[in-house]
């Protein structure tokens, strides 16, 4: 038999033999967070142990019950987490689960290294996948139905008996049900009757509706009573994984599995930041503890942020569109009833309403955003404001993509000057050597800060290009004197041509994007020359980032 659990001895683990759980009530769901290893499926991300560490921080801040961490068993970065986790982490809310698999068809529990790998992990709960579609057991494992509900079964047995308590996956159980609902229940009730804790209804093709989800959960809770929890598990193929997890809470699923920010391989998987709020706040079931609700979005960049994967702005809830408001005509009409134009209090998920300003803004709605920003502004001010935009966008500017930009001109419309700092000069200059390989070097003298007392820095600083030059050199020249400014980083840079604007040639501009980590920002810059139009942008980048960083 297995080792005694020295997992985490408050989280409550299965007693032997028995199916002991607490079921949740009716008002609530658990969440069960896979960012750390179905999320990590996705294209393009990589994510180091430290990454991973920082991610189930944020996981527990936000209050999910489990946080599945990993296959142990499938890769060495995976084992270093859990060795990591058990020491470096002090978890309040969270139960650290290691994931793996049903021991192999015709194989011994005891000798089975997957299972050998989940339990050395330490945690007090594991979660096994078990093939619960009849196909898949004859064509992929090339085996019996009897021996693939004997892998479930001998497999939990195994794991209760070690002491841990043990969710099922049960994979591809829609589409196995649809077609061999016997098999598939079989499965499942091997899962139940060695002690699992939770089963767990997966959607892994992602392919179902939601009337189909909600009537399969609730033929299975049907059968399984409250002998065990049942657990949703959606990819969103066709675009219903959040629909689909709700039809299952509705049919009496009582845990919801996905990831932070819909991350997962092909088109991602049930996305945590919209279904939580969506149970919570429309369907009134609880999923976090109290409070915690409001720290979603905050959340949902931060890990955006590790694992340098852009929030898509228009992400439900937690996007930086969400609650934006290109308010034109009715912004007036918003201001006095903004619960009119808002499904929910964008402040409960911890975002802001925020009103979109451009050319075509009027006198209300320069006010409303001056409001938002906490800044002061009387008539003239506004007016100045109003003036600005209209020649500025005029020459190509776009102050709807460039919040920080915007802010900084209404400032500056109210009498504000940025005293970080003065430039006096800056030169780039770009080499082809005889070799044929090319050198970018730029220098910087600027003036910190920008008033009496100011002294002068003089940097200069190579760079793989003109843009990354200038960048190194004015952050090193201003970054000497604020220190701050070394969490500051750019993360994205985008150039756009537009022509037109005047007869004697196309005109740049650049936007820039950057963060400290907390926040993001955009600022913009444009001229007829792209270096001009990038030092620009770079620094009211700069200037933004001292303006807010964190006390
Ligand atoms: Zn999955």
């Amino acid at each position: 038999m297995g080792q005694a659990s020295q997992g985490q001895a408050s989280q409550g683990q299965a007693s032997q033999g028995q199916t002991s759980h607490e079921e949740p009530d009716q008002q609530s769901v658990e969440v069960f967070d896979t960012t750390l290893r179905d999320g990590l499926q996705v294209e393009g991300v990589s994510a180091t142990v430290d990454d991973k560490l920082r991610i189930a921080e944020q996981l527990d801040y936000l209050g999910v019950h489990y946080i599945e961490g990993g296959w142990p068993g499938a890769n060495p970065k995976d084992i270093e987490f859990f060795a990591r986790a058990a020491t470096e982490l002090s978890l309040s809310t969270s139960t650290m689960v290691a994931f793996g698999s049903t021991r192999r068809p015709r194989g011994k529990v005891d000798d089975d290294a997957t299972l050998r790998n989940l339990l050395d992990a330490n945690t007090s709960a594991v979660c096994i996948v078990a093939k619960s579609w009849d196909y898949h057991v004859l064509e992929a494992l090339q085996t019996t139905l009897d021996e693939g509900e004997a892998m479930i079964a001998d497999s939990v047995a195994f794991l209760v008996g070690a002491g841990r308590r043990v969710l099922v996956d049960m994979e591809h159980f829609f589409d196995g049900y649809k077609r061999n609902p016997e098999f598939s229940l079989r499965a499942l009730e091997a899962a139940v009757v060695k002690g699992a804790s939770h089963v767990v209804l997966c959607d892994t093709n992602g392919g179902s509706l939601p009337h189909e989800v909600q009537s399969i959960v609730a033929d299975v809770k049907r059968h399984v009573g409250n002998d065990v929890i049942i657990g949703i598990h959606c990819h969103d193929d066709t675009g219903c994984a959040v629909a689909n997890s709700m039809a299952a809470v509705l049919a009496g699923a009582r845990q919801v599995q996905g990831t932070l920010n819909g991350l997962g391989e092909r088109t991602g998987n049930c996305n945590l930041t919209t279904v939580i709020p969506n149970l919570q706040l429309k369907l009134g079931v609880q999923c976090l503890p109290p409070g915690r609700l409001e720290r979603l979005t905050a959340v949902s960049h931060h890990v955006a942020e590790v694992l340098n994967r852009p929030l898509n702005p228009q992400a439900p809830y937690v996007g930086s569109s969400a609650f934006a408001h290109k308010a034109g005509l009715h912004v007036s009409a918003i201001v006095r009833a903004k619960d009119a134009y808002e499904h929910v209090d964008p402040e409960l998920v911890g975002n802001g309403t925020r009103f979109i300003v451009s050319e075509m803004a009027g006198r209300a709605t320069i006010q409303m955003k001056a409001e938002e920003l906490g800044l002061p502004m009387d008539g003239p001010a506004v007016n100045q404001v109003i003036d600005d935009l209209k020649r500025l966008e005029h020459e190509g500017y776009h102050f709807e993509a460039a919040d920080a930009s915007l802010e900084l001109l209404m400032r500056r419309a109210a009498g504000w000057q940025q005293d970080y700092f003065r430039v006096e000069s800056m030169r780039v200059i770009t080499d082809e050597a005889t070799s044929g390989a090319f050198t970018t070097e730029a220098t910087v003298k600027v003036w910190v800060p920008a008033g009496e007392t100011a002294q002068r820095h003089v940097f200069t600083a190579e760079g793989n290009g003109p843009v990354n030059a200038i960048d190194s050199a004015l952050r090193a020249a201003v970054g000497s004197a604020y220190p701050q400014l070394a969490k500051v980083h750019l993360t994205d840079y985008k150039v756009r041509i537009l022509d037109g604007a005047t007869a004697t040639g196309a005109i740049t501009r650049v936007l820039i994007d950057a963060t400290n980590g907390e926040r993001s920002w955009t600022t913009i810059g444009v001229s007829a020359n792209i270096i001009e139009a990038s030092w620009r942008a770079l620094e009211e980048s700069l200037v933004y980032g001292l303006l807010h960083a964190p006390s």
